[in-house]
């Protein structure tokens, strides 16, 4: 048995995206299934696009979720350093290995020299690729002699390294996903696997790394599957065995077609970035400051191209990767379902006890300068969790308890103060109510409405005014008992006062 060996690979140009976090998510599990190591390495080989705060916030965000690397940038390990930027020499040293044997050449043309060849393709309807075609005709070390080409090197012309593919192979390779793919060699580009400045690109960092590391599957998105030819090549030319291949299938927008963006979330409302993400243009909510649990937020994202093969949908981390199976990951794109992230949270909210909701309903209300009372707040999280999916809901449905109303909603106003409700509500605090529980509440109102002669909806509606402050909200009796009788009875005179002066 071999040891599983399984990468997330991210390049800190941004915040991690959905899709980010779902192919980390999927690497811990399969890791955690097989009793493997999560690794966490950063490619940053494309130094104009890194941007600061970035790899500390993918750490964050593994950690957040609960997917924390068991090795990697930041975690430590015998195959650091973690970090492509930290690991030059060792590019270095392997691309040297590939100029020597043949696989890889120098390339001397000039961005101007390129741009000329490309506007030239352009003009007769096609593209120009860089490959066995051309290669030999161009300013490279197979055209030049090589007594030329080190006298450009010694000159320090500057140059690009290119893979030499081979021509006209079907190529034959495997995707544990996808099956058996093939590729005739003749359709794909010579790629640059080194810069002038000596940086490797990600195509042979991303192999090195993956060989050196002893990676043995790699588990990555859809869109690096085009690249997946190129680098079985190279791996052959290296001599070192391919570590398996499992290419994830694309998130889709809630329309259903087309990648998920960022846009789509500002358009829907909902965010594609596990934490919050300040930048120049703004500042992109997180699901972690929206209020999502992790647990609830990787369940989600879990069934994004995954299915059990059954209907069950609420599976706890360590569920998740007992039961995860590359096998039953789709090859078609998983469509992005915002309600259904709420769904979750929903079911993971109600899922936690009433003490832990308490003391996260309790760190909100400090947030508001808002005292707290653990036995007054259990009871509102009590009354308010079920309809609830997030903490916040529960301060949104049950703000008046904390806030006797100001104001009072002005269509309910007109549907309920009637000439004769000053006086019911009066009548209705001189009816002794003993017991403030909301059995007793909830007869004396009965026992009134039959005294008086009225219907219920006479003192019904007034009081959910006086209480809350308009027509919506919990059970009035058990509202009642939780705000206490004598809440109660200022709330009710209060409401009086204001539908007197309005008369
Ligand atoms: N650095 C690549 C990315 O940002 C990693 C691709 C791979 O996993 O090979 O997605």
């Amino acid at each position: 048995m071999y040891n599983v060996r399984v990468r997330f690979a991210p390049s800190p140009t941004g915040p991690l995206h959905l899709g980010g976090v779902r192919t980390a998510l999927f690497n811990y599990l399969f890791a955690k299934k097989n009793k493997g190591t999560f690794i966490l390495r950063i490619e940053d080989t494309d130094q104009a696009r890194w941007v600061e705060g970035a790899e500390e916030y993918i750490r964050e965000a593994l950690e957040w979720a609960g997917i924390t690397p068991d090795e990697g940038s930041g975690y430590g390990g015998i195959y650091g350093p973690y970090r492509q930027s930290d690991r030059k020499e060792i590019y270095q040293k392997h691309i040297q290995t590939l100029l020597n044997n043949q696989n890889a050449y120098y390339a001397f043309d000039t961005p101007e020299e390129l741009e000329t060849l490309r506007e030239a393709a352009d003009k007769n309807g096609e593209t120009f690729t860089y490959n066995y075609k051309n290669r030999k005709h161009l300013k490279t070390s197979l055209a030049l002699n090589p007594q030329e080409v080190e006298e450009l090197l010694k000159n320090n012309t500057p140059y690009v390294i290119r893979f030499k593919i081979p021509a006209g192979e079907n190529l034959r390779f495997h995707d544990l996903i996808r099956g058996n793919l093939s590729v005739d060699t003749s359709t794909l580009d010579d790629k640059v696997l080194m810069k002038n400045d000596g940086m490797p690109t990600y195509h042979l960092a991303n192999i090195v790394d993956d060989h050196e590391m002893a990676i043995s599957h790699v588990i990555r998105g859809e869109e690096w599957l085009p690249s997946l030819p190129l680098h079985i090549l190279m791996y052959s030319a290296f001599g070192w065995n391919a570590p398996q291949f499992a290419h994830l299938p694309l998130i889709l927008k809630p329309e259903g077609k087309g990648k998920l963006s960022k846009r789509d979330g500002d358009k829907h409302g909902f965010p594609v970035f596990p934490l919050e993400w300040k930048s120049e243009t703004g500042i992109s909510p997180g699901y972690r400051e929206e209020g999502y649990l992790p647990q609830a937020f990787l369940n989600m994202l879990a069934l994004l191209g995954w299915n059990p093969g059954t209907d069950q949908e609420i599976f706890s981390l360590e569920q998740l990767a007992q039961n995860f199976d590359l096998n039953k990951v789709s090859k078609s794109g998983a469509r992005f379902n915002p309600e259904k992230s709420i769904w979750f949270n929903h079911q993971y909210l109600q899922m936690m006890d009433n003490e832990e909701i308490t003391q996260e309903f309790q760190k909100l209300l400090n947030s508001k300068s808002i005292s707290t009372n653990d036995k007054f707040d259990s009871q509102i999280v009590n009354l308010l969790k079920e309809r609830a999916s997030f903490v916040k809901d529960i301060w949104n449905e049950g703000q008046f308890f904390y806030e006797s109303p100001k104001n009072y909603d002005p269509k309910g106003l007109e549907k309920v103060w009637k000439p004769d409700t000053a006086q019911i509500l009066k009548d209705f605090l001189q009816f002794d109510i003993q017991d403030f529980t909301t059995d007793q509440i909830q007869q004396s109102i009965q026992e009134f409405v039959k005294t008086k002669a009225i219907g219920m909806g006479k003192i019904m509606m007034p009081l959910r005014m006086a209480m809350v402050g308009a027509l919506h909200g919990p059970d009035i009796p058990h509202v009642m008992e939780i705000l206490g009788k004598e809440e109660v009875y200022k709330r009710i005179q209060s409401f009086i006062l204001f539908g007197d002066k309005k008369d």
